[in-house]
């Protein structure tokens, strides 16, 4: 992942838990309703960053100030409907970052209104405190993780693979939220009348991916798409947790065939002993990071695990808030 492509920038699921809403409440901005929302009344006052296949930049809106991240892919015909039905389906999900509308740019560009995440991604967070202050401590990443497992959670419920899952895909604000977001690779899971899909889960980023994906034109049913975004998560933790990519020393210099060697033949990927963590970090690593999907924990199980479920939430919210508003 390189720092430099992510510029600093100045947003109900019915059978979830109660502990699984983590919102925290602010004054909402003055919005202007989606049906209202035109291209031609957003001011770009900012990059935030540029993808293969959009660039998403920040906009204000004219009339009420209300600020959001606008994705416009560049071609004017790419393929979005599955990402916009993601976007439908996610919609309202604390930890899924918000679609306010789906709008159209001059040569038809299919482009997302997305609710702004003001510290952008955590990848962005993680360069931010790289060098002098290496990872992340234990207290704030436990809360970061439980975002991050709630997030996919509210995605899975609403029959979503993400298959991207990585620390540039999360966003984070300063009021201490993460959010999970960017779902070009993301997938449905249930056909129209509930049958489980066999997708693909070859696209997406290979440093992030669990050894299964590597297969040629590798497929997965609804279980085997869920066991690989806990694969990513696994990685995404340990990343945050060392300060750097787990899997190889530079994920940006690694080839394919590093990179393949590596997640399904090297050694383990684990929390190195030598490290201070504790046993429940080292847990929730090792669960996510089962080489055999099926031994994987699932998601249900992550949230019940230790690691979330010991943290003092009050400190180790606090303590998240404080990390990422000292990366801003
Ligand atoms: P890509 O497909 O190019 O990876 P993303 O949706 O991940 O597209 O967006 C690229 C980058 O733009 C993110 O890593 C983040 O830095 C920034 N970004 C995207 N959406 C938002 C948002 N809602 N708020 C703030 N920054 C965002
Ligand atoms: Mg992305």
């Amino acid at each position: 992942m390189a720092c430099s492509v992510i510029p600093t920038a100045p947003h109900r699921v019915g059978f979830l838990p109660h502990q699984m809403m983590m919102r925290v409440p602010a004054a909402p901005p003055p919005t202007p309703a989606p049906e209202e929302l035109r291209l031609s009344d957003l001011d770009s006052v900012g990059d935030l960053g540029a993808g293969g296949f959009a660039r998403v930049s920040k906009a204000r809106h004219r009339r009420t100030g209300a600020v959001f991240a606008l994705k416009m892919s560049y071609d004017a015909d790419p393929d979005v409907e599955e990402e916009a039905e993601v976007l439908r389906r996610a919609a309202g999900s604390p930890h899924v970052v918000d679609c306010h509308a789906m709008l159209r740019g001059p040569a038809g560009e299919p482009a997302f209104a997305l609710e702004f995440m003001d510290a952008g991604s955590l990848g962005r967070v993680l360069c931010r405190r790289r060098g002098s202050r290496g990872g992340v401590p234990e207290p704030a990443l436990a809360e970061a993780a439980a975002h991050c497992v709630v997030g996919l959670a509210q995605l899975h419920s609403r029959g979503v693979a993400h298959l991207d899952v990585k620390p540039d895909n999360f966003l984070a604000s300063s009021r201490g939220e993460i959010k999970i977001s960017d779902f070009n690779t993301s997938r449905i899971l249930y056909g129209s009348a509930g049958e489980r899909l066999q997708v693909p889960i070859t696209a997406g980023t290979r440093a992030y991916f669990s050894p299964e994906r590597f297969a040629p034109r590798a497929r997965a049913g609804p279980h085997g798409a869920m066991a690989a975004d806990v694969w990513g998560l696994g990685v995404t933790v340990l990343e945050l947790f060392l300060g750097r990519f787990a899997v190889v020393p530079d994920a940006d210099k690694a080839s394919a065939a590093e990179l393949e060697l590596a997640i399904c033949h090297g050694e383990p990927l684990r929390v190195p002993e030598e490290a201070e963590a504790s046993p429940e970090l080292r847990g929730f690593v090792a669960a996510c990071l089962q080489r055999e999907p099926t031994r994987r924990a699932t998601v249900p199980q992550l949230l019940g695990h230790p690691f979330l479920t010991r943290r003092d939430v009050e400190a180790s919210r606090r303590a998240l808030r404080d990390l990422i508003v000292q990366t801003l």
